[in-house]
């Protein structure tokens, strides 16, 4: 666990102004470090269960963890790699729930979810994505996009098929290469982050970054982040002054103190993933 006052967070969730149903499903905790946003696909509210399914299960049992870990305090080392083993294995068995409850029930076939999830712990943050829900962080003056699309576009833009600036307007801009629950297994991309002081952390669905320009979301977040529900809520607002053509969701994360994992949480955490 993260001691109070070292996390602030804030989250807005909306529909848009075209869609009437909300696939994005968001969760965020500050004593857990843990963030979570999934952005659903698949008709008859199908989106929304594979959204839901995939978000409540991992805050379940990564929550669970993460609060059972924190009880010891013993000296130990330090091990992402065990951290990042975790989250994949229960990415993995809630994109196997997905897909099971896909397979078995007929309303719900086809349906699928990207993830973008952050794990915040002893001063580090471990990032799992699947799909082109993104995340940024603002330090300083660099605004950066740490995660990179599982989508059509994006294949197109690496492999310079088509110019950023035909990429913006493109049709089938929100084609994903890549979701939890369409196939038994999925590929995850995990990566580790150092976390400084200051540090704003942004989850967003598509629905914000298709229609909020990046220069636009990070001044928001400079001039906003002292009340990080004020600048959720104001981004979630320019998505929908942009227009709002699709659900848009905001995870927003500020460091606001060191967060080093006291001695023994990791030899504690250790033993539970045994
Ligand atoms: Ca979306």
């Amino acid at each position: 666990m993260i001691q109070d006052h070292a996390l602030a967070v804030a989250l807005s969730t909306d529909p848009g102004l075209i869609r009437t149903q909300n696939e994005d499903a968001v969760f965020v905790d500050a004593r857990l470090g843990l963030a979570i946003l999934a952005d659903g696909m698949g008709g008859y509210n199908a989106g929304e269960v594979a959204s839901g399914l995939a978000t409540n299960r991992l805050a379940a049992d990564l929550g669970h963890l993460i609060a059972s870990s924190s009880l010891q305090d013993h000296a130990a080392g330090h091990d992402a790699a065990t951290i990042e083993r975790h989250i994949l294995n229960e990415v993995g068995a809630a994109n196997f729930a997905i897909f099971h409850a896909a397979q078995s029930t007929p309303r719900y076939a086809g349906m699928g979810t990207t993830l973008v999830l952050a794990w915040l712990y002893d001063n580090r943050m471990s990032v799992a994505h699947v799909g082109d829900s993104r995340l940024y962080r603002l330090r300083g003056d660099d605004f950066d996009l740490l995660t990179h699309d599982h989508s059509l576009i994006q294949e197109q833009l690496d492999s310079g098929q088509i110019s950023p600036e035909a990429a913006r307007h493109a049709e089938g801009r929100n084609l994903v290469t890549r979701a939890l629950g369409v196939a038994p297994t999925v590929e995850v991309d995990i990566q580790e982050f150092d976390v400084q002081l200051g540090d704003v952390i942004l989850l967003c669905s598509d629905g914000l970054n298709d229609m909020v320009d990046d220069e636009e979301i990070a001044l928001t977040l400079r001039t906003l982040s002292g009340n990080l529900q004020l600048a959720a809520d104001h981004l979630v607002h320019m998505a929908n002054d942009n227009g709002g053509r699709d659900n848009v969701s905001v995870i927003l994360i500020k460091v606001l103190a060191d967060f080093a994992a006291p001695r023994g949480w990791w030899r504690r955490l250790q033993q539970l993933l045994k």
